[in-house]
């Protein structure tokens, strides 16, 4: 479970997270919505502190990051990126394996070659374990990308717009792949313009605005019968 309390991010002059205040629980998909610039993927780098925040605080089962050393944040929350950022020198399983074989010095590379063996089967991409990233196609990388996040054992993976590069045929491997994740009660926090996946995977959904947390609540709550106008403007363009 994550906790967000006020937080507060500003780069220079510019105020971006004005005091955001939410929850993911666990084993839910939590999906952030909202338009570009309101501070969704700002917020999810603040989550695995790929950004410090300047005021507020988050904690990670109950533990306040402040506390948690950056190494096992990183290990407990892991992230999916647009762009894949698979490096292009190394097959898929040595994607996979380098992290764990870097920071989990204690497991044995046999027992780490069989995880990342089963982790690929899960996304449907072990025939492409010794092929290198520009062998596979957008979403292909995508899925590699996700088993790769897979192999730390992390709490909760976050997942910014990783369809969003892919084509349109791509989109829905990638969409499956993340459902089937949901199913098997992996904890997301999902950034996304995919508002049929936001409805049908989604377990709360949160609307962000200039920097705050204008409206959440569950997919019925917030697609149906949400409460604030802004909310309304933003789903009367995107739906
Ligand atoms: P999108 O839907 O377009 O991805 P977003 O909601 O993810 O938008 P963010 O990427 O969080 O928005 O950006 C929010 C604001 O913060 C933008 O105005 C952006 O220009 C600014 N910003 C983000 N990162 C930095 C940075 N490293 N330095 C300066 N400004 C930044
Ligand atoms: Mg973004």
């Amino acid at each position: 479970k994550i906790r967000i309390e006020n937080v507060h991010k500003s780069f220079g002059e510019l105020s971006i997270l004005r005091g955001v205040t939410t929850s993911i629980c666990e084993k839910e998909v939590t999906v952030i919505i909202g338009p570009s610039g309101s501070g969704k993927s700002t917020l999810l780098r603040c989550l695995n502190r790929l950004e410090s925040i300047n005021d507020g605080d988050i904690f990670l089962n109950d533990q306040s990051h402040s506390e948690i050393s950056l190494q096992h944040l990183r290990q407990k929350v892991g992230m999916v990126f647009q762009s894949f950022n698979l490096f292009p020198h190394l097959t898929v399983m040595e994607n996979l394996l380098l992290t764990p074989l870097k920071v989990q010095k204690t497991r044995k590379k046999d027992e780490l070659i069989d995880l990342a063996h089963s982790l690929l089967t899960k996304v449907g991409m072990n025939d492409k374990a010794d092929n290198y990233p520009h062998q596979l196609s957008g979403g292909q990388q995508q899925r590699v990308a996700i088993a790769r996040a897979l192999m730390m054992n992390p709490d909760v993976i976050l997942f910014d717009e990783v369809t969003s590069a892919l084509d349109p045929e791509r989109v829905k491997d990638v969409l499956d792949t993340m459902k089937d994740l949901a199913k098997s009660g992996m904890t997301m926090v999902v950034v996304t313009h995919e508002m049929g996946f936001a409805k049908e995977v989604g377990d709360k959904i949160i609307f962000m605005d200039g920097g705050v947390v204008v409206e959440e609540g569950t997919p019925e709550e917030i697609f149906d019968h949400c409460k604030v106008d802004r909310t309304k403007r933003f789903l009367q363009k995107v739906l």
